[in-house]
């Protein structure tokens, strides 16, 4: 049998093939090939909007890769897009609260009620505090300056939609999405 170096020169010169294989690598199967079904998605860090496709088995995403279809990327995603199999099953995800009170070093968890209790309480107390009626001459305001939002890249257009709508009928005026800027 000829060398190695002499086997890859003369069988797979690029080594994408047979040379770059193992007995290992050759039982492997990708997970793209044992999913149950694949969704068409949008990658959610950035605004480029890459187009994804999800695949998923037993229900739970095991795989994300760049989608031909997508007009704007046309199969390709950055090292970001890559990687957002792990946004959903990396081992850093939170899944709980975090809340570190005002003053205060460490954070705490609190359970999801508890947290939507405690911000419901602020934003209404907050929006009594800060109304605006009418300008000085008279003229209507309905709105107040006491908190705004800033939505992240990681929102989809439902959820922005649904906050916009939110935070505008709150009398909120800024509202803005780190996506845009
Ligand atoms: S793959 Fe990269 S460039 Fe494309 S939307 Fe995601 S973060 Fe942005």
């Amino acid at each position: 049998m000829a060398p190695p170096l002499l086997r890859q020169l003369r069988d797979d010169p690029l080594g994408l093939g047979r040379a770059a294989r193992s007995k290992r690598s050759e039982r492997l199967t990708p997970r793209t090939a044992t999913a149950d079904r694949v969704v068409q998605s949008i990658c959610p860090y950035c605004a480029v909007g890459c187009g994804q496709k999800v695949y998923v088995k037993d229900e739970k995403v095991v795989q994300i890769e760049g989608d031909p279809d997508s007009p704007i990327s046309r199969g390709r995603l950055c090292p970001k897009g890559s990687a957002s199999e792990q946004l959903v099953n990396g081992p850093s995800r939170e899944h709980k609260v975090k809340y570190r009170r005002p003053h205060g070093t460490e954070w705490e968890e609190l359970d999801l009620d508890t947290a939507m209790d405690m911000i419901a309480d602020r934003v209404i107390a907050t929006r009594a505090e800060t109304w605006e009626q009418e300008t000085d001459d008279g003229r209507p305001l309905n709105r107040t300056r006491g908190f705004a939002l800033l939505g992240g890249a990681t929102l989809d257009t439902e959820e922005n939609y649904l906050i916009k709508k939110s935070f505008t009928a709150l009398g909120a005026v800024s509202v803005e999405n780190q996506a845009r800027i």
